[in-house]
């Protein structure tokens, strides 16, 4: 359930006419429901009621950092992938001991800054990792909590561009490798090893991946134990599924994903972290475009909207669908008419939607992508000189930009040229 319903006939984000906020910033924009965050956060939460355990946002589905404040406001946690994601979740009052640091790549200076400012632990993916890890630790006079992200070698069945726990994908140290890898971790000065870690993929429609991946940790940590580490944190990474499509996918809701983890590893004493992304962020989130030209084609008509691949890549990228649906709501029975929905980016990949049914939206008329919370604003770019779109929360009848949209001044004079020019 989310926030973006038709009332009166013209789409609204909670309150507030989707009309009036295209009036107020111009098009295209993002915009989120404040009411859909933090209910999804609470759905979460209440899913994992009784076991100990803390929801660290994935920051990297939407990083605005008054999005990480509704959330750090409610008490989540954050999962960053790098330096300037830990910033962002610090600047939007998020303690260091509620953020954990995952990626395969982190730098030495990273690893410094982060260690400085107060971490929760380090999701380490690999032996290089370590030791670098290790050695900056003893230089800052620390002992960092760290868990081994295992890859555990299931299939997520999911997209092949966001399946991370097959053993041929880069992400995390092949789970038959681990108990030597945790062996060398235990004998190092600067590190304390809590925990295990593990994130097999992204829009996950089927809970079976989870489950073979939970039962591949809990087995491990049994064997940890044994070796003799205090195991006593569980990560277990994101990637619930959401809709796209919503009149026929139902994906699992996050309270039968929570009776899993219970199922799985709720007995083990441990704390439980879990890093869900595009659940919280993805169906809080619209962009909403205008139509700037209906042209017929030879057999192939098009809707030519003021939004492009630069400015949501999921459908260039993952194939991915969006429903895309007028803001003013259509007439019953009104006739649909199969366009393809493109943007006006010099690319034939800059194409949202193919043959899709549509009803008539005249030109300069406005619809809406729904589903555009995650892994949108945050992928967009300047791509053919196009300003980046603002990003608006709304919250009640009150709506505010949190992102504006740069000028072309602002955009341009970033480039400078060398004195030789
Ligand atoms: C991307 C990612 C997540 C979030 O995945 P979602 O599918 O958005 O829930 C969580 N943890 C790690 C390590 C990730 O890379």
């Amino acid at each position: 359930m989310d926030h973006f319903i038709y009332k009166d006939g013209v789409l609204h984000a909670e309150g507030v006419a989707v009309t009036e906020i295209a009036a107020s910033v111009g098009t295209p924009f993002y915009a989120y429901s404040q009411a859909t965050l933090e209910r999804h956060f609470r759905v979460f939460d209440e899913a994992l009621a009784g076991m100990d355990h803390l929801i660290c946002y994935a920051v990297k589905a939407n990083s605005n950092i008054a999005v990480l404040k509704i959330l750090g406001d409610l008490g989540a946690g954050m999962d960053v992938v790098s330096l300037g994601e830990y910033l962002r979740a610090k600047a939007a009052g998020v303690p260091g001991d509620r953020i954990v640091f995952s990626g395969i790549g982190k730098t030495r200076d990273e690893m410094r800054t982060v260690l400085q400012g107060g971490i929760r632990q380090f999701n380490v993916e690999s032996e290089p990792e370590l030791a670098v890890l290790n050695a900056v630790a003893m230089e800052s006079g620390v002992v960092v909590p760290i868990t081994l992200r295992v890859n555990p070698d299931v299939d997520a069945k999911t997209h092949a561009k966001i399946a991370t726990g097959k053993s041929d994908n880069k992400f995390g140290i092949p789970i038959a490798q681990s108990r030597r890898v945790y062996a060398v971790a235990g004998a190092m000065d600067g590190i304390d090893v809590i925990g295990v870690d593990v994130h097999i993929g992204s829009q996950l429609t089927d809970l079976e991946p989870f489950r073979a991946a939970f039962l591949k940790v809990r087995e491990l940590t049994e064997q940890l134990r044994e070796d003799g580490h205090n195991i006593r944190r569980l990560d277990l990474g994101g990637g619930l599924g959401i809709p796209y499509a919503h009149s026929n996918e139902a994906p699992p809701l996050p309270m039968d994903y929570g009776q899993v983890i219970r199922e799985t590893v709720g007995d083990m004493g441990c704390e439980i972290e879990i890093e869900p992304g595009r659940l919280v962020a993805g169906n809080a989130g619209i962009m909403v475009t205008s139509v700037i030209y209906n042209k017929a084609g030879e057999g192939r008509d098009f809707l030519i909207v003021d939004a492009a691949m630069n400015d949501l890549i999921r459908p260039a990228m993952y194939d991915a669908h969006h429903d895309i649906i007028p803001v003013i709501e259509p007439a019953v029975g009104v006739e649909l008419n199969a366009v393809d929905i493109v943007g006006p980016v010099c690319e034939t990949g800059d194409t949202f939607a193919k043959h899709r049914n549509m009803p008539p939206v005249a030109d300069g008329g406005l619809v809406a992508f729904r589903s555009a919370g995650a892994y949108g604003a945050v992928m967009s770019s300047e791509y053919n000189t196009r300003p980046m779109i603002p990003e608006v929360l709304v919250s009640g009848d009150q709506f505010a930009v949190i992102r504006p949209r740069p000028s072309y001044d602002e955009m341009i004079n970033r480039d400078k040229l060398p004195e030789w020019l």
